[in-house]
């Protein structure tokens, strides 16, 4: 058993493992969108067309949460990358809690 960041590093930087268990990458989340959306919806609040601002907000809120968790299941992918294990007999990769238990 190795460590997977270990072992990814270790890998020279031709080897074709190196796509195959690399980190799972960051999600970029584009903010700009929600936020603009928002701030259409205060906009249009505060010149009284009420309905139209509630909805904006309703929307640029529910994009907002969406990339949130989108975001953070990156993150959370990339913790578990970090705390894994990597078997030399066979590809197979583990979470150390679980490599643990067997
Ligand atoms: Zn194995």
């Amino acid at each position: 058993m190795l460590d997977l960041p270990e072992f990814w590093k270790s890998l020279p930087r031709e080897s074709e493992l190196r796509g195959k268990y690399a980190q799972p990458a960051e999600y970029a989340a584009q903010w700009i969108l929600p936020l603009a959306a928002v701030l259409l919806g205060v906009v249009a609040l505060v010149s009284g067309a009420v309905a139209a601002g509630l909805l904006l907000l309703a929307g640029g809120g529910g994009i907002g949460f969406w990339l949130s968790r989108l975001s953070s299941a990156a993150e959370e992918a990339r913790e578990r990358w970090a705390r894994s294990l990597i078997c030399r007999q066979c590809p197979a990769t583990f979470l150390r809690e679980d490599a643990v238990s067997v």
